[in-house]
């Protein structure tokens, strides 16, 4: 018979023991989850044989009718979710989505300014080795004594450097972004305004995080991060940028469009316009606040004292541990993390003296604060003694009892 397991039993294999360390493991990677069978199902249909560059009632191929279906109620839905007033859907990674924008409104040599790397940013909004920084002048803004966005610096830079797009958003900041005043400072200047909301968009679409729909030009996103649909990316914008965003996706730097993840992600909009998405959301608000609550009182400190969404950074100097370090010990204890630099690492990037941390996976599996404090315990325990054996083992079988009270996919 014709079943994955038995046309390709090498693949299968691999894929049971990934399954299986979904399952047993817990997942603190701040920007992973895990979507709903209905949007892996919507991922697994025909409709990833079909061609449909264009856009709906706009194509290059015959036969669209049906996918061109799948692909507004995917348009339809998102500008619900988020009041936006237009929306491409098209991107295959967030990545991709950011380059939508800029191949739509910059030629390269301009100036773009976004938050660094080495202080929150992602690598798409200004790092050298990044499209975004070769192609690009880049001038950053970071963070403040206190850890918070510089605002202050981030005007004066701007009033200084005159870029011509400024870019909020971040992959480690843990605090709430106000992008209305970034707003006023691009305008101030006559700058494009693009958020980044790839890690908090599915606080924001249930109203747990600021939203910057109504202050930027262009709001782009994953759609596989806190959003819980699948690998992907979303542009949405003011009604005036919609075309010249849509002929910079296509044919600008896609070609034909993932219709199957194009009909996911219509799956897990759908899903996050519902009251239980809502309460997800605030339970993994607060689910990120007793983690580093736990945290704290083991000794540990957050970057910039707290959480305000699904994310921490965990300086680990205290406890005479590097990220990497942690992050293979955690490992071994079935706590899946990432390494990650704090705010003037003293180590290099691939080693750090941090750890980030978020909420949104083992919320999705039905952790509450008392699960969430669990984790934070377990992990200071772990830190407090990572090269004794006994206390690896013993914190892994306390995992072991909450991922099986907790499964992944209960069936
Ligand atoms: N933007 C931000 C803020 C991110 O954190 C990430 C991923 O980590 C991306 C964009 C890139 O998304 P992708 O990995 O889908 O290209």
């Amino acid at each position: 018979n014709h079943t994955l397991a038995n046309v390709d039993p090498d693949l299968w294999s691999a894929i049971q023991k990934e399954n299986h360390r979904q399952q047993e493991h817990i997942e603190l990677i701040a920007s992973e989850n895990y979507a709903s069978p209905a949007v892996m199902e919507a991922q697994g249909t025909q409709l990833t044989n079909k061609y449909a560059e264009g856009y709906p009632g706009k194509r290059y191929y015959g036969g669209c009718e049906f996918v061109d279906i799948a692909e507004q109620l995917a348009i339809d839905r998102v500008k619900q979710l988020f009041g936006a007033e237009a929306a491409n859907v098209q991107p295959n990674s967030g990545s991709q989505a950011n380059q939508g924008v800029f191949f739509a409104m910059l030629k390269p040599g301009d100036t773009i300014m976004g938050m660094s790397l080495a202080e929150g940013g992602h690598l798409t909004h200004g790092m050298a080795l990044n499209m975004s920084g070769k192609w690009f002048n880049v001038v950053s803004y970071g963070l403040n004594d206190k850890e918070e966005i510089d605002y202050e610096a981030l005007e004066r830079i701007a009033h200084e450097k005159k870029p011509k797009m400024i870019i909020a958003g971040a992959s480690a900041y843990a605090l709430r972004i106000d992008f209305e005043r970034i707003s006023k400072i691009a305008k101030g200047i006559g700058a494009y305004f693009m958020v980044d909301m790839a890690h908090y968009a599915g606080l924001i679409a249930a109203g747990e995080y600021p939203n910057p729909v109504p202050y930027a030009d262009f709001v782009t996103s994953t759609t596989h991060k806190s959003l819980r649909g699948p690998r992907g990316g979303i542009i949405l914008m003011k009604a005036e940028h919609e075309k010249a965003i849509n002929s910079a996706i296509f044919p600008g730097i896609q070609g034909g469009p993932l219709m199957h993840v194009i009909a996911a992600k219509a799956v897990a909009f759908k899903e996050a316009l519902t009251p239980e998405f809502k309460a997800y959301q605030q339970q993994v608000v607060k689910n990120a606040d007793a983690l580093a609550k736990a945290l704290i009182a083991r000794g540990l400190r957050i970057v910039s004292g707290r959480t305000e969404s699904h994310v921490m950074l965990v300086d680990l100097r205290a406890k005479k541990i590097t990220g990497k370090e942690a992050e293979a010990i955690l490992g071994t204890a079935h706590m899946t993390c990432n390494k990650n630099a704090i705010p003037n690492d003293p180590e290099k990037p691939f080693v750090t003296s941090g750890i980030r941390l978020g909420s949104p996976a083992f919320t999705t599996r039905g952790f509450k604060e008392a699960e969430a404090t669990k984790v934070g315990n377990l992990i200071a325990d772990v830190l407090d003694n990572p090269h004794d054996a006994a206390t690896i083992e013993r914190v892994k079988v306390e995992v072991k009892k909450l991922t099986d009270a907790f499964p992944v996919y209960a069936s």
